[in-house]
């Protein structure tokens, strides 16, 4: 089956109690067995719910995997990848990933004896440096949050399994719809569902896919024994969300691309991030391992100063100033103060999220009302 007929139909069987063509949410924490063990393969909803296992099976086809598992959050999902590990094993992960997930390696789990280094690893020349003896996972977020930064999968994939380490790539920015890493060889795609595939910014969630039974086993396990699973609810929308994907994609991109091109004319700004753009870093490898460019720009003010940065991303007004990404309606933040405030302000200086930068998602509105609107936003900096 193709993506878009894949959208519509992976996980979407019709019930079979009651021919309902839609999944049905099954709202109920635990299920009837007619003897001890003698149930219809679900017991208690932590471990399985129907309207979950509609999703799971939904994301694995979208991914190319051959399992997947939800979780009641994005950082749900990161945290029982890297429960995988061990004390004493170490992780290489890229320089700019998302304040939460940088917060959770080194206060939580460098604290319980895991390791981590954060290193550009779009950049490096001799990336086998960065490996060291104990290395048991490398992670990357492609594009990264919130400069965009590329990197080559299928590179990383190979320097992960020469060293024996698993390779983890975080698809929340780019969607199945654009990249599929599990095709260009990671292990592990992790997903804020609460994003693209969610859609309408109702809704938290997230998910992990996998393509080996082992790996599996591993993420059941721990999704079933820490328990942060999404309600039934929560998965229902997600699956609406998903079946709408493909062409919300396409509008994103379109959106991205005409924004991305005013931004660079404009005289207040200094730089724009946007992985479709000829002159950036990554352009070449994303045309290599993406289908198109996705629906996030960033961009740094002239000034690059808080007080001018803050005067734009008050004065929009159809891009809101809030948190996350990925729904239909555009968003404007500003990182430093914002998602990746819980990054020391050393490292976030050196990762290039300076207080003049601000970023992007853009939505499916119309282009021109989006353009009219950061266009008078800049203009009062004038
Ligand atoms: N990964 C990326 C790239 C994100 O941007 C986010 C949230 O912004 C997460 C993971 C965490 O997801 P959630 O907010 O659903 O826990």
């Amino acid at each position: 089956m193709k993506f878009n007929s894949k959208t519509v139909h992976a996980g979407a069987e019709p019930d079979p109690l009651t021919g309902a063509v839609m999944t049905p949410i099954y709202q109920t924490s635990t299920f009837a067995q007619r003897a001890p063990g003698d149930h219809l393969g679900y017991e208690y909803a932590r471990t399985h719910n129907p309207t979950r296992t509609a999703l799971q099976k939904c994301l694995a086809e979208l991914e190319n995997g051959i399992e997947a598992f939800a979780f009641s959050s994005g950082m749900g999902a990161v945290d029982a990848v890297i429960k995988l590990l061990s004390v004493g094993d170490h992780v290489l992960c890229n320089a700019d990933v998302y304040g939460g997930t940088y917060r959770l390696f080194t206060n939580t789990f460098s604290r319980l004896g895991i390791q981590f280094s954060f290193e550009d690893l779009d950049k490096h020349h001799n990336p086998e440096e960065l490996i060291q003896p104990n290395t048991r996972l490398i992670w990357v977020e492609t594009p990264s949050n919130p400069l965009l930064r590329i990197i080559d999968i299928s590179r990383w994939a190979e320097i992960a399994h020469k060293h024996k380490a698993l390779f983890c790539v975080d698809n929340t920015f780019a969607t199945p719809a654009l990249q599929n890493p599990l095709d260009l060889g990671a292990d592990i795609v992790v997903h804020s569902l609460t994003k693209y595939l969610g859609g309408h910014s109702d809704t938290v969630g997230g998910a992990v896919v996998v393509k080996n039974k082992s790996l599996a086993e591993q993420i059941q396990f721990n999704q079933n024994s820490s328990g942060a699973v999404p309600g039934p609810f929560d998965c229902f929308l997600v699956l609406r969300g998903i079946k709408t994907l493909a062409l919300r994609m396409q509008k994103h991109c379109e959106n991205a691309k005409l924004i991305a091109e005013f931004l660079k004319a404009h005289s207040q700004v200094s730089q724009v991030y946007y992985p479709g753009l000829p002159e950036h870093e990554g352009f070449e490898t994303a045309q290599r391992q993406m289908i198109d460019f996705g629906g996030m720009v960033s961009f740094r003010l002239k000034s690059d100063d808080m007080k001018s940065a803050k005067k734009v991303v008050s004065q929009t007004r159809l891009f809101l100033l809030a948190e996350s990404l990925g729904g239909v309606e555009s968003l404007i933040g500003h990182p430093s103060t914002m998602t990746h405030a819980s990054i020391p302000i050393e490292q976030r200086l050196k990762n290039g999220i300076t207080d003049g930068l601000i970023r992007l998602s853009v939505g499916i509105e119309d282009p021109e009302d989006l353009i009219a609107d950061l266009n008078q936003a800049l203009n009062s900096l004038d």
